[in-house]
């Protein structure tokens, strides 16, 4: 059985294709009862969100994702359960979304050095008034039959060392922690096995995160390999830490997990969860 929880997932408030209303209606159809949406730096789409799944009988808690920077790395930290009225967090993601704007103009630079015109604006167009994320690029450039899909665009233009990449300066870690913290939530690692740490670097994330009040890591999303739900599940009890599970749903074509598909966590696993209220809609 799946899991009936989903604490990640995006809607068109950043690169997911449908409106926070639908993916509400669309996890609802899916047999999610617990659902957080957690649009990245950005959190725009959650009163439409909770009323939605009020009208669907989904319980639903305040997410974000937010792109943080680490030891030159981009990692992306999730809130959870936080005030989405607090305002150090809105004014300090408003400050995210004008650098986006900004490296998306640049990535655009580096598009058009490489022979492609009208990245910016096409991409724009695509994100409608959403923020601008590389998967807007991808879409794009898929779109104007630059790569055969969304996946290979990123090798080709949107990773290090391509025409399109801009090395981002996000947040810190302390900031984006401290900021969810501070807003009431919990904080959360997002797709820890995507990083490409080696094991010093992720257990030295792992006690740094801890130390600065973080709560829990997600252990089984879409973002992981199967393999990866225990050496992550290890990993968050070695460091005190709970855990955490979410699809990263993005929408048809664009994700690796669909909602409601998501395998529950490996046994021994505390769930971040554990203490709220919303647990009792889950057996
Ligand atoms: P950004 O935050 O603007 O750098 O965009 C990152 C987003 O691009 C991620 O949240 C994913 O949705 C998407 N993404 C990143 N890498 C890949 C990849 N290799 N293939 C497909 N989508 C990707
Ligand atoms: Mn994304
Ligand atoms: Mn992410
Ligand atoms: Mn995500």
């Amino acid at each position: 059985m799946p899991a009936k929880i989903d604490l990640h997932c995006h809607s068109t408030v950043s690169d997911g294709l449908l409106s926070p209303a639908d993916l509400v209606a669309h996890a609802a159809k899916r047999g999610v009862k617990v659902l957080a949406l957690t649009d990245h730096d950005d959190v725009g789409g959650l009163a439409a969100a909770r009323q939605a799944a009020a009208e669907h009988g989904i319980h639903f808690v305040n997410g974000v994702e937010i792109s943080a920077t680490w030891k030159k790395r981009t990692l992306h930290i999730v809130g959870l359960k936080f005030d989405a009225d607090n305002v150090a967090l809105k004014t300090a993601l408003d400050k995210v979304r004008i650098g986006r704007d900004e490296r998306a103009k640049e990535m655009s630079v580096g598009l058009a050095k490489a022979g492609i015109g009208g990245a910016y604006e096409g991409a724009k167009a695509i994100a409608k008034q959403s923020i601008l994320t590389r998967s807007h690029f991808a879409q794009f450039l898929a779109q104007n039959g630059h790569a055969k899909d969304v996946k290979s665009v990123f090798k080709k233009f949107l990773v290090k060392g391509k025409p399109g990449f801009v090395d981002s300066q996000w947040m810190d870690l302390e900031s984006a922690v401290g900021l969810i913290i501070g807003a009431g939530g919990q904080a959360v690692i997002a797709h820890p096995g995507r990083y490409d740490l080696g094991m010093v670097n992720m257990h030295l994330l792992m006690h740094e995160f801890r130390t600065l009040g973080g709560a829990a890591i997600e252990v089984v999303t879409g973002s992981h390999q199967p393999p990866q739900y225990q050496q992550f599940a290890t990993i968050a009890h070695r460091f005190s830490l709970k855990a955490s599970l979410g699809s990263d749903y993005h929408g048809a074509g664009l994700s690796y997990m669909g909602m409601g598909q998501v395998p529950e966590l490996p046994a021994g696993c505390v769930p971040v969860w554990d203490d709220w209220p919303e647990k009792q809609y889950l057996s």
